[in-house]
């Protein structure tokens, strides 16, 4: 709990300084999204209940000013949200951005709209994601037909061509996908972080996938080969003069 002085913006003409409680203060900064203890810079009280507070980051690299907003409660002010808003940018392994580019791309970008919550057209996005991951999957890995996996629906490539790890939890995913983007929605019982968990599974059994088939080619190519032969030392032989 922390005090906080602040001005009224609800008042006309009033110079005075008020202070009040704040019950939490901010664990991270909005737009580089490090955790820490921003500085408090000032606070406008807007109306009886919602007051305005300006904080700074404190990272050097970052360093920018964000609002929060303040809700009086029963013993002082709740920080509600902060923004601006910056997405954190989702990272993946080096084999799954180069297998496919625009599954990394398209995710960030559903996840940007997450992040400014527009939560309808995130899943939407999420879905997009993860049709563009099993296509590239199964032409640039599996070496598929890739005009038969272009034309096909993502539910038929699920079913025909992919193994039983990964088609058990893409197949999840594309469920909770499709309710993002129908009228009627199936799983109520399930949201946008069940569609994420089953697409980070994806991700995690082509990798393994991946991973596997490299271990086995790299491995495979020394058979045959006769390994280098240990030549035993003979013991130093001793010239007599
Ligand atoms: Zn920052």
């Amino acid at each position: 709990m922390r005090t906080i002085t602040y001005e009224r913006l609800d008042i006309d003409n009033d110079e005075n300084i008020y202070k009040e409680r704040l019950n939490n203060f901010p664990e991270s900064c909005p737009r580089c999204n490090t955790v820490q203890e921003p500085k408090f810079i000032n606070a406008y009280k807007l109306t009886p209940l919602i007051t305005e507070a300006i904080f700074k980051c404190n990272k050097k690299d970052c360093g920018h000013l964000f609002l929060s907003e303040l809700i009086y409660g029963l013993d002082g002010y709740i920080l509600m949200k902060s923004y601006p808003k910056y997405p954190e940018t989702i990272e993946f392994k080096d084999e799954i951005s180069k297998l496919s580019p625009l599954f990394v791309e398209i995710y960030n970008q559903a996840n940007e709209a997450e992040t400014l919550n527009l939560n309808r057209v995130a899943g939407m996005g999420y879905r997009k994601s993860l049709e563009f991951l099993i296509k590239d999957y199964l032409i640039k890995f599996k070496h598929e037909d890739e005009d038969t996996i272009k034309n096909a629906s993502l539910s038929t490539c699920i079913k025909k061509h992919l193994s039983a790890n990964i088609k058990q939890v893409a197949e999840r995913a594309t469920w909770l996908g499709n309710d993002e983007t129908h009228y009627h929605r199936v799983w109520e019982d399930r949201d946008i972080e069940d569609l994420k968990t089953l697409i980070d599974l994806s991700v995690y059994w082509m990798s393994s996938e991946m991973d596997t088939a490299k271990y086995i080619s790299e491995m495979e190519n020394r058979k045959g080969k006769s390994s280098p032969i240990k030549q035993k030392k003979s013991p130093p032989t001793i010239q007599q003069s």
